[in-house]
């Protein structure tokens, strides 16, 4: 039928990462491969920085792809890691730039301990080659998991995690990070929506009601780590708190994880909630 052979429902990936952070893909290659999958939007969601979104954007421009600035900052509450991921803020927000060169003190400080820890442990790896490896993102596990799996002290990623820098292991030091509800507030300051990532793998639900009184605006539904169960339960947690819900592939690329550019099935109608809601908070 002729109606099946017309464009597609748009769809749109509002997680992606970069060589601006743990992914291994430059901006312009994660918009070329958006272009190839037919995404009408896409968000870059760095850790911790904003670096890859002005790249992101001059190639997404020429190909008919809206970018959506995006962030994916570092919090934490006890011993669990939240992500909240940030869209549409403005990166010239006064006191933003302050606060995410604080969180990338942070990781550089935290990636030397470790390195001091590893030598003392029995499987060394250099300063200087776990610099290398970050370029320009700020220093991440997964480049340290890098510089391990090169030294041959593990041979995979989730293995040199497992053995060394995972929470239990015996190299692992914690990073700064922020208060989840300070996370939420930054975001919202800076003129954006504040989104909890990954809230499946994260299993905190109990950190949602008290996020939502600090300005939460969404949950990330779906997500690779989410199946179909959890999609439904976090749309029905989404629709009981009156937030958005958004979702993208969490793309990290190379042996980084193993989702694709465009692999969830997230309509642009979340979209129009989120900039109607960022719209909302710049009032
Ligand atoms: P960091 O923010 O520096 O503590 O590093 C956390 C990042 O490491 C996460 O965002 C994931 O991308 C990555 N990560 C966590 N666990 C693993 C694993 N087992 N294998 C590979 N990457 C991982
Ligand atoms: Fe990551
Ligand atoms: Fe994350
Ligand atoms: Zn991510």
């Amino acid at each position: 039928m002729i109606g099946e052979m017309t464009a597609p429902p748009g769809f749109v990936d509002l997680h992606l990462h970069t060589i601006h952070s743990d992914g291994m893909h430059t901006p312009e290659e994660v918009v070329a491969f958006a272009g190839r999958a037919r995404l009408a939007a896409i968000a870059i969601t760095d850790h911790d920085t904003l670096d890859g979104i002005a790249p992101a954007a001059a190639a997404a421009r020429p190909a008919g792809i809206e970018l959506i600035p995006g962030v994916e900052l570092s919090a934490s509450d006890g011993p669990s890691d939240v992500h909240l991921l940030g869209y549409f803020l403005d990166p010239a927000a006064p006191g933003l730039d302050e606060e995410l060169l604080a969180l990338r003190d942070g990781r550089f400080l935290r990636a030397q301990r470790t390195v001091e820890l590893l030598n003392r442990i029995g499987a060394p790896v250099s300063f200087e080659r776990v610099l290398a490896i970050a370029g320009p993102a700020p220093i991440g596990r997964p480049h340290i998991a890098t510089a391990l799996v090169e030294a041959g002290h593990a041979t995979t990623m989730d293995q040199a995690f497992e053995r060394f820098i995972g929470y239990h292991a015996p190299a692992f030091v914690p990073k700064r990070a922020l208060d989840p509800a300070a996370a939420v507030e930054l975001i919202r300051r800076a003129g954006g929506v504040a989104v909890l990532a990954h809230p499946g793998s994260l299993r905190r639900d109990d950190l949602i009601p008290g996020l939502v009184a600090r300005g939460l605006g969404g949950i990330e539904v779906w997500h690779p780590k989410h199946d179909g169960t959890r999609v439904r339960h976090y749309q029905k947690i989404a629709g009981k708190h009156g937030l958005s819900i958004t979702g993208g592939s969490d793309f990290h690329g190379g042996g980084r994880g193993t989702s694709t550019v465009g692999d969830q099935p997230v309509p642009t109608g979340v979209l129009d909630s989120l900039r109607a809601r960022a719209r909302a908070c710049a009032r």
